[in-house]
């Protein structure tokens, strides 16, 4: 479907946009090509940079036609002219940060992020001379003092991982369009259900298709959306060179769970409220943090910038290592394991003691604050489809 597609409604994008109907054998499901290679019949340029949209398939690490439907569905639920798909959230995020950054550039980052994208920052970027500030995004105030001339990225993620604090996009879109920095939202956790990053001025949208977006833990993808120059710069370098292309078939898995994305939201977010209220009201659970309910700090700030507050629950006990321990052992339905998202609900402590050496490296009022909240380490629990009884009763279990 193309034409006024974009004017539709969201679960209406959601299983048509860039589902291309001009499949030559009339199939109504999307072709999946694994071709990574593709017949020429005229002479075209063998240089990534000269290609344009109207270049014909020539190699799968530069275009193939499954991943551009993936593609063209992300753009039209993110509210972006284009987007480009990766073979990983990582590899969304690394494209951007070393296609749009150089030697003697500024980057502002949240100060506590997902572990791989603060690690890079903080490890991997400064080998190549940029210098980074992580400060906590929660207050733009502290984004406008850490400004400097040479500042060229503000990267935002929200809500964050693990802590779920959220930053104010518009706010900092107004920074950084003062500054002539680009504005990067790692929109992972909200997806383009809750928040449209790109709507509310932020110049790139990174997504771990991994997550939600694809939905189902079966198949690892990233994403950035955005501008059509920014999205052809980027597919003619850090795409095509760097190489973190996303298989044909993954892309054509997380089309399949995209398509369900809107209503699988719906029930996240209600799965996810009916647990929360359960552990708040749990005599061994000393703290529970969600966007969605009154009790976070920053409610106010998810009512406005969110239209679903996603199913991504924190909370603290005490004695964390030992409720761990029962969880790998006792939990029937609830999978201890990493990563979110998908239709099985996930749940994983986040030691306090490796975040804060090996990815956040927090000291003072940052570390203090972190502590005050998250103690010696939270559970990270992504709330997933099952039935909620189900959920709060295998909790009960282990708590
Ligand atoms: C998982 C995740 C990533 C990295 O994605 P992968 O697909 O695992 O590479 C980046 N940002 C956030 C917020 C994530 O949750």
């Amino acid at each position: 479907m193309s034409g006024n597609i974009r004017s539709k409604g969201i679960s209406t994008r959601a299983i048509h946009a860039g589902e291309d109907r001009r499949s030559s054998t009339g199939a109504s499901a999307p072709d999946l090509v694994m071709s990574s290679t593709f017949l020429i019949d005229e002479e075209v340029s063998f240089s990534a940079t000269n290609l344009d949209a109207d270049s014909p398939y020539i190699y799968t690490r530069w275009s193939n036609p499954t991943t551009a439907q993936l593609e063209e569905k992300l753009a039209v639920l993110e509210q972006a002219e284009e987007a480009i798909a990766t073979a990983s959230g990582m590899g969304a995020t690394t494209a951007v940060l070393l296609q749009f950054l150089s030697h003697g550039d500024h980057l502002i980052i949240s100060s506590t992020n997902y572990p791989g994208t603060a690690e890079f920052a903080r490890q991997s970027l400064p080998r190549f001379g940029v210098s980074v500030t992580p400060v906590d995004t929660r207050d733009p105030g502290n984004i406008e003092n850490a400004i400097r001339s040479e500042t060229k990225m503000i990267w935002l993620e929200t809500p964050s991982n693990p802590l779920l604090r959220l930053a104010d996009i518009a706010a900092a879109a107004k920074l950084a369009t003062q500054q002539g920095a680009l504005l990067v939202v790692d929109s992972t956790f909200a997806t383009p259900i809750a928040t449209r990053p790109i709507a509310l001025g932020a110049d790139l949208v990174v997504h771990s298709l991994t997550k939600y977006i694809g939905g189902h833990g079966d198949a690892m993808g990233g994403a950035i959306c955005g501008s059509r120059s920014l999205i052809s710069e980027l597919r003619g370098e850090a795409l095509t060179h760097y190489g973190a292309v996303i298989s044909p078939f993954n892309a054509w898995l997380i089309m399949r769970g995209m398509a369900t994305l809107p209503m699988r939201m719906r029930a996240h977010q209600e799965n996810a409220l009916l647990v929360a209220e359960f552990l708040e009201n749990h005599p061994n659970v000393e703290a529970v943090i969600y966007p969605g309910v009154e009790s976070h700090p920053q409610h106010a700030l998810a009512k406005q910038q969110m239209d679903n507050f996603s199913g991504m629950v924190s909370f603290r006990v005490a004695d964390s290592k030992k409720v761990a321990e029962r969880m790998m052992s006792d939990l029937e339905v609830i999978h201890y394991a990493v990563s979110l998202g998908h239709h099985r609900s996930l749940i994983y402590l986040m030691q306090t003691e490796d975040l804060i050496e090996s990815s956040y490296q927090l000291e003072g009022e940052a570390l203090d604050d972190y502590l005050a909240t998250a103690g010696d380490g939270l559970f990270r629990l992504s709330v997933g489809l099952e039935d909620p009884s189900d959920l709060c009763e295998d909790l009960d279990r282990v708590l």
